[in-house]
């Protein structure tokens, strides 16, 4: 049995128009249909909820103010819902909206209660359509694109695919539209600088993310050991075909087996600090299997409590790791740099000898 996580764009839902487009939408509930019936899990992450407010309003001229965009996406989230389950009626199956904010996955408990709710509807065979909470998201809390949140939707739902398609038949070696030449890259094994580069050049201009957040979903999925398949929704039976094997679109494979939970939460996420290490923790770290210590911290970055997730950076910048800090940043600050032992006569208490203790740590 296979657990998947569907993407859907708005160039999909729309066939690139202004409106929803009923007939596209059909195509594809009926093959997320036909794959919930063969026994697959399916989570669908559906974009298009402005759309849908603006064409059930009939195109008003709102101007682009945050307001007026979150009224769309309220009054077009329930028309989007409604046109989903009608279509999943059709084929006697139930449906669920699940509405997430960043803030949803980053607080570890929010995470757990949006997981169990998903792992239940999954269980009772009800799809799950999720979207962000657009109508109350502001930037701070949001994630932004549907492409990073269909990823880390599937981390949180430990998927065996994500699949996100869009109005692009997947990552091309060169923009197709200016070089006939341009050929469509079918696998990825490792999401390096210039994969971001050859997406940034081939977007579509309707929907939120161009191909940019695919990569980054992707590797977000990656991290987590789920592969990612990133195709055109207008390919006959694209899912059908996918699930069988066939070659369709560009597939990133995963860069590691599947992580626990814990650690799939904490790669996934948003870190609330960052440490900056001396060469030798750095490489310490990246040996694996470590706990970062103080004496290597150079610098605390952030202010944040016990127990907040923060991003390791190596002596250039590069982000090598993610873990839970054992103290505060204000005791950080104090013990940075200082050997272990030193740790309760500075602080005149002690949460153990590491910073980030190895188990709460995973490498990016
Ligand atoms: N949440 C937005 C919507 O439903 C779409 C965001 C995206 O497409 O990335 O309108």
């Amino acid at each position: 049995m296979q657990r998947i996580v569907l993407k859907l764009g708005t160039s999909v839902l729309t066939k690139g128009t202004a409106r929803l487009n009923r007939q596209r939408m059909l195509e594809l509930v009926q093959q997320v249909a036909a794959l919930h019936n063969g026994g697959c899990e399916l989570i669908v992450v559906s974009s298009g909820a402005q759309t849908a407010g603006r064409e059930r309003l009939e195109f008003p001229d709102l101007g682009k103010s945050v307001p007026a965009k979150q009224m769309l996406s309220a009054v077009g989230q329930s028309h989007l819902m409604h046109v989903y389950q009608d279509l999943f009626e059709i084929f006697a199956i139930n449906v669920a909206q699940i509405l997430l904010t960043r803030d949803d996955l980053s607080d570890r408990v929010r995470y757990l209660n949006a997981r169990d709710t998903l792992h239940t509807l999954i269980e009772q065979r009800i799809i799950p359509i999720v979207n962000e909470n657009d109508t109350i998201a502001t930037d701070e809390i949001r994630v932004g694109d549907n492409d990073n949140l269909s990823a880390l939707v599937a981390s949180v739902v430990d998927a065996d695919l994500l699949v996100i398609l869009t109005d692009q038949p997947g990552i091309f070696t060169d923009d197709p539209r200016k070089n006939p030449e341009a050929a469509l890259i079918q696998n990825v094994t490792h999401i390096s600088d210039n994969l971001f580069k050859l997406a940034g050049g081939a977007g579509s201009s309707i929907g939120t993310g161009g191909m940019v957040t695919k990569v980054q979903a992707a590797r977000i999925a990656s991290r987590s050991g789920i592969k990612t398949i990133i195709a055109s929704g207008s390919e006959p039976q694209v899912l059908s075909r996918i699930t069988a094997g066939e070659n369709i679109g560009t597939l990133i494979e995963p860069e590691r087996n599947r992580s626990d939970s814990r650690k799939r939460w904490l790669l996934t996420d948003r870190a609330q600090g960052s440490l900056l290490v001396d060469a030798g923790a750095a490489r310490v770290l990246l040996k694996g299997g470590a706990s970062l210590l103080p004496v290597g911290i150079r610098e605390v970055r952030g202010d944040f409590e016990r127990g907040a997730k923060l991003t390791v950076l190596s002596p250039e910048g590069n982000e090598i790791a993610h873990g839970l800090s054992n103290y505060n940043s204000a005791d950080l600050r104090q013990i940075s740099g200082q050997k272990s032992n030193k740790i309760v006569d500075i602080l005149s208490y002690s949460y153990g000898d590491a910073v980030l203790h190895r188990n709460n740590l995973v490498l990016l």
